[in-house]
């Protein structure tokens, strides 16, 4: 039994033609998965009916319900999956002028356990299937058609490197969803041997690494990732990244109040992200998280010494707003809220 949003489009007729089906019918399977965006394969009613019954024995559609939908003065919605296992994961929905950006995520929790992090404050309990990954976007589509995919939600996708991968290279089908791969970002805590997969897979994947600090004393604090794959190593695999790719790597830096936010961190900061060719940062206050009240959003005046620092050493840098607060959907908020329910 192999889930039907798990398999590549290019995969169908092989795997048809191995089970004794005839592989014609895979155009026909495609157009109701990605054209009519069936969740039944009772709706796809271009297949004759034994054949529907064969194609929900063999390859059953994921079931997901939408649990909850939480919506934010500024547009941000936040729905709740629940899966068939009784487990639940959060993406969100963030509309821009033009854009309409999903945030999905890829393990139930997440084993990184990032201090200041609420998606991670207890822990992974699984990781997501492709399937299942694929299903989020899915519920995220029903709600208006999706421009853009982040890969920051709950969990680490690199830890989960290869479900994760699957997701985005059925969600970026031709045949499939068709959702270009330079509007799919992933983003990783550095998890190194992650860099070197995805390098290899040829595909043009934007790439985000949470930094959140310039050194190892105060990054291995934060971070406990840091602690298995110091600065120094992931620097040097982020160069490697961008020099076999030629793409970009955007360095994400969440500024905490008092921990990771004077001139000295951010004079730090800019020196090493420039040695990574073709690197870029961005900027977030930190969104407040309850099992950490010591840590604190910055005020502006940090937030812009910040982008100061960084541009008189020509990095090119970005001010992050943290959207969808109080839909408690805000970057780390993720999960913690529903479960104390
Ligand atoms: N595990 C991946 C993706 C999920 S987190 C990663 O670490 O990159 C998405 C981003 O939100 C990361 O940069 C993460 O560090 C950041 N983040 C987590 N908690 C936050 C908080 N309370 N405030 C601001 N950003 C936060």
């Amino acid at each position: 039994m192999t889930k039907a949003w798990s398999i590549l489009p290019d995969e169908w007729k092989p795997i048809l033609k191995d089970r004794g089906l005839r592989p014609f019918r895979a155009d026909q399977i495609l157009q109701s998965l990605y054209r009519d965006y069936i969740t039944d394969w009772d709706a796809a009613t271009t297949l004759p009916k034994d054949f529907r019954e064969t194609l929900k024995a063999e390859f059953p559609i994921t079931k997901y319900e939408i649990l909850d939908v939480s919506e934010s003065a500024d547009g941000t919605k936040k729905l709740l999956i629940g899966f068939e296992d009784g487990n639940s994961v959060e993406t969100v929905l963030i509309p821009a002028t033009g854009r309409f950006t999903q945030c999905i995520s890829t393990q139930v929790g997440c084993a990184m356990g990032c201090a200041f992090c609420a998606s991670g404050s207890r822990g992974v309990v699984r990781s997501l299937t492709a399937d299942e990954i694929v299903a989020e976007y899915m519920a995220g589509r029903s709600l208006g058609e999706i421009t853009n995919i982040v890969v920051m939600g709950m969990g680490e996708p690199f830890a989960n490197y290869d479900e994760t991968l699957r997701a985005l290279k059925l969600i970026n089908a031709g045949r499939g969803p068709n959702l270009g791969a330079r509007h799919i970002t992933l983003s990783t805590c550095g998890v190194v041997p992650g860099f070197k997969k995805l390098a290899a897979e040829g595909i043009q994947f934007e790439l985000s690494v949470s930094l959140h600090a310039p050194n190892d004393e105060l990054r291995s604090q934060l971070m406990p990732v840091n602690k298995r794959w110091p600065i120094d190593e992931l620097l040097t695999a982020c160069a490697d990244y961008t020099n076999a790719t030629k793409r970009i790597i955007t360095f994400e830096y969440t500024v905490i109040r008092g921990v990771n936010d004077s001139r000295a961190c951010a004079e730090e900061l800019a020196a090493q992200v420039r040695r990574v060719p073709m690197a870029k940062v961005n900027l977030i206050p930190l969104s407040p998280v309850e099992h950490r009240p010591d840590f604190e959003t910055p005020s502006e005046a940090t937030m812009m010494m910040f982008l100061d620092v960084l541009m008189k050493h020509r990095v090119q840098t970005m001010l992050r707003r943290s959207r969808g607060k109080d839909a408690n959907a805000a970057c780390g908020q993720l999960r913690l809220r529903h479960l104390d329910r």
